[in-house]
């Protein structure tokens, strides 16, 4: 589950982590008036009227905007309200009391999976696309993987300050930064995070560290020692990703990821297999769906109904091996959903193998979809499907 930014800094305040003055969480332009004003009339010389959704780069799409005045924040504040964000509505808003930047850093702690650990990775170019610095620019990106052992008892102070010190954060605040990075592994590790992610870390005018943003994963795994994670559960803010909630209430093993291309295949196994061979086609997959051992034309169609409403989704990949599953029932599904679901553009790849897929590759051409290709391999099935959503 992922927090919305103030929520992120709520849960880093508690941890130690320096973050900005606490604001006002505000739901109607009424609302962010009188945030700005208390805070105006207390000392701030301005104030940040920033877009609580949970997606970056919001700054970018208009969604985090300086005030010095009431009547400034008021505008800033409709402007705001309901702006769609990469198809996240913004129904909440955080005014902040704005702080003053000297520079901006990256410092994040994520779990490594890859080598059963932790990674902290630290950089002076901060306030950008991290992915971009470490593209054009990889030795400004410090990337240090800790195994548990190194962490028994927190991230060591030692060890905090060599990762600052090797991303060439300024002598004057090398002592804060590790300070803070050390909190920052706390907070992580505490709270049973996936991932805490501080972008901008800034440096005042006067040399203080803070963290001025703050994007945090919670460890879905470990709800149940926090009490579902309720805390964290506000109106106005979707909880889940609202497609992997509605798989999630009709039982279909879904996860959302970043691609355009839809994969649905069956038994978890042949799914992270297509998921590769889209990568290794070029492609990125939208999302994973299994549809599991027993997949009828009924659980087919459903799914297919799901990865069809992700707006990302530009082609799909039906990835089936036959088993339980006989192939003429794979194929009276993809007929059956395509039916349900009247016209839809993109187009669906189906790559059937395994028990009757004979039988169910001939049903499928006598049906003669307009928007049903068939392939023979998986690979020329990825290629395709790949192709497709390029195009
Ligand atoms: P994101 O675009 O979703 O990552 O949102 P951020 O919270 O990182 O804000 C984007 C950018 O807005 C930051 O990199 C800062 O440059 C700027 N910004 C945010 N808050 C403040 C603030 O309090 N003061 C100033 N001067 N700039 C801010
Ligand atoms: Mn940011």
């Amino acid at each position: 589950m992922d927090l919305v930014e103030f929520q992120g800094k709520q849960l880093f305040g508690r941890n130690g982590v320096p973050v900005p003055p606490a604001g006002g969480i505000c739901r109607t332009v009424e609302e962010i008036v009188a945030a700005a004003e208390e805070q105006l009339g207390t000392g701030a010389s301005a104030v940040v009227v920033k877009a609580q959704v949970k997606t970056g780069g919001r700054g970018k799409a208009g969604g985090v905007k300086l005030a010095t005045s009431v009547d400034e924040a008021r505008e800033h504040g409709e402007a705001i309200l309901g702006l769609d964000i990469k198809g996240h509505t913004v129904n909440v808003v955080y005014v902040e009391p704005a702080s003053d930047i000297a520079e901006e850093y990256y410092l994040s702690v994520m779990h490594d999976r890859v080598n059963k650990g932790h990674l902290v990775i630290c950089s002076r170019e901060g306030g950008v696309d991290i992915e971009e610095v470490n593209r054009t620019d990889p030795d400004a990106v410090v990337k240090r993987s800790l195994t548990p052992h190194e962490v028994t008892d927190g991230l060591p102070l030692a060890t905090a300050t060599a990762i600052v010190t090797q991303a060439n954060l300024p002598d004057e605040v090398l002592g804060a930064a590790a300070d803070l990075l050390v909190k920052l592994f706390d907070a992580y590790h505490n709270e049973d995070t996936t991932l805490a992610e501080i972008n901008p870390l800034i440096r005042t005018d006067d040399d203080r560290i803070i963290a001025l943003d703050a994007k945090v994963t919670l460890d879905g795994n470990s709800a149940f020692r926090h009490d579902g994670y309720e805390e964290w559960k506000i109106d106005g803010i979707d909880a889940d990703d609202p497609l992997e909630a509605e798989a999630k209430a009709k039982g279909i093993q879904y996860v959302k990821l970043d691609g355009t291309v839809g994969v649905l295949g069956n038994g978890a196994g042949l799914v992270m297999a297509t998921l590769d061979v889209v990568a290794q086609s070029g492609g990125r997959a939208a999302n994973f769906l299994d549809v599991g051992g027993g997949a009828s034309a009924d659980a087919m169609a459903e799914s297919l109904a799901l990865v069809l409403k992700d707006p990302a989704v530009s082609s799909v990949l039906v990835n089936i091996f036959g088993g339980i599953t006989r192939g003429e029932e794979v194929a009276n599904g993809v007929i059956e959903a395509t039916r349900r679901l009247g016209d839809f553009p993109q187009k669906l790849v189906v790559r059937l193998d395994g028990t009757n897929a004979e039988e169910g590759r001939r049903i499928l051409e006598e049906a003669a979809l307009p928007n049903v290709l068939s392939a023979a391999t998986m690979q020329e099935a990825a290629a395709e499907a790949v192709r497709l959503a390029q195009a």
